[in-house]
């Protein structure tokens, strides 16, 4: 029997006694890895190993479900999935139910295993998506190019790659050449506001297709995926523009894009763990890790979801902020002109609103931009970055629905 996990994750084994289960995790894990509540210090232990990104297997035999929750809030302030292994007693115990209550608490999935099987299971690691570390460049990363494919084409030309698009309706099909050894990637917000936003994903799902593309999704992909999918939602901020743009597509090319973006990762970490790559951003301590807190701020950034005077949403200057090692390189906030702050580089300059489309050379560190050949959209507001986020500021508790802007 095979258990599959992710190799980042909090493993509560639930055993009918703290021996039985203590057993099965030393068994099955490093010696490193086990954390015994029979010692006081265990919730620090258990922190400083989520902390490290390390995975931790705990006993919660015989748990009360206020001490799960306890558990489960550990994992999730580390954005570590929180998973349970049930070991059950060979007949006649209630262990679907226990089962059912640790899923309802949040522990997901809970495996059940029998008694008899415990010895003989084989835990797998599953390596969690965004986690590339042993992908490596040379990189070209491109910015928010929202239909712009003109410009697009453009780019990739300077960068070296050559691309033809040929054929119409149904046939109509991308080929691109990349430059030898280099691949592009993708900040996401593919479609909305710009003239042709089939072609643009007709490029990219090529590219990634042919293995010369990686890619992460932006909020306008996130959006115009649940569209695909039949969902109710404003067709507004350049939607209304790719639903028509869809309309002369067939229904294999927009089942085609809706699972092109569906399976892309929240963030991507790359070259050993030197360089990310998120949409919106993505704070040091969240990189290669994949709850959802993680995946929605690389969407949306640093927001809590108040709106301003424009009706768009409040964000935050994470970067201001940031400090770690690891370059990030995002787009999502239009900027002028792409300049590296404290590590970090914002790409989007704002294309579709008449700026430009912006690439950056890893590991040159070099920046390649094509002019926009006209202003598709009004941009809602000023280009630039947001103002940090004043010292000692309590955003607003309840979380709306980001807006898409
Ligand atoms: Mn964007």
């Amino acid at each position: 029997m095979k258990i599959a996990i992710p190799e980042f994750c909090l493993v509560a084994v639930v055993a009918s006694s703290e021996a039985e289960g203590l057993a099965f995790a030393r068994r099955h894990f490093a010696a490193g890895e086990v954390v015994s509540r029979g010692s006081e210090a265990w919730p620090a232990t258990a922190a400083e190993l989520l902390a490290k990104r390390e995975l931790v297997a705990l006993d919660l035999s015989e748990a009360a479900v206020q001490k799960q929750i306890d558990v489960i809030r550990l994992a999730k302030r580390f954005y570590a999935q929180p998973v349970a292994i049930v070991i059950c007693a060979p007949a006649g115990s209630p262990d679907q139910r226990t089962v059912r209550g640790l899923e309802s608490t949040g522990f997901r999935p809970a495996h059940l295993v029998s008694v008899r099987d415990a010895d003989a299971v084989e835990i797998e690691r599953v390596r969690l998506p965004p986690d590339l570390r042993h992908e490596h460049g040379p990189f070209d990363i491109i910015g928010d190019v929202h239909g712009c494919a003109d410009e697009l084409e453009a780019l990739l030309g300077r960068l070296g790659y050559r691309v033809r698009l040929e054929g119409s309706g149904d046939d109509r099909r991308a080929e691109v050449e990349p430059p030898p050894g280099r691949r592009a990637i993708f900040v996401g917000d593919f479609a909305d506001r710009g003239p042709r936003s089939p072609d643009v994903l007709r490029i990219a799902m090529a590219m990634a297709a042919q293995g010369c593309a990686l890619a992460v999704p932006g909020n306008h992909d996130v959006k115009l995926v649940k569209w695909l999918r039949g969902a109710n939602v404003r067709l507004t901020h350049g939607l209304d523009l790719t639903v028509a743009q869809l309309a002369h597509e067939g229904t294999a090319f927009r089942e085609a894009v809706r699972d092109f973006l569906l399976a892309l990762p929240g963030h991507l970490w790359l070259e050993g763990g030197r360089l990310a790559v998120a949409h919106a951003g993505i704070l040091e301590g969240m990189l290669g890790r994949a709850s959802e807190v993680v995946r929605e701020f690389c969407l949306y950034g640093d927001t809590e979801g108040e709106t301003d005077e424009t009706g768009l949403v409040v964000r935050y200057h994470w970067a201001a902020a940031y400090r770690g090692e690891t370059a990030i390189v995002y787009g999502h906030t239009p900027v002028p002109t792409a300049e590296w702050v404290n590590g970090t580089l914002c790409i989007d300059t704002g294309c579709c609103f008449g700026g430009k489309l912006t690439a950056l050379r890893w590991p040159e560190r070099e920046v390649v931009s094509v002019a926009a050949a006209r202003m598709y959209a009004q941009p809602g507001r000023p280009f630039g970055h947001p103002l940090a986020r004043p010292a000692g500021h309590r955003p607003a508790r309840q979380r709306r629905r980001p807006r898409y802007g």
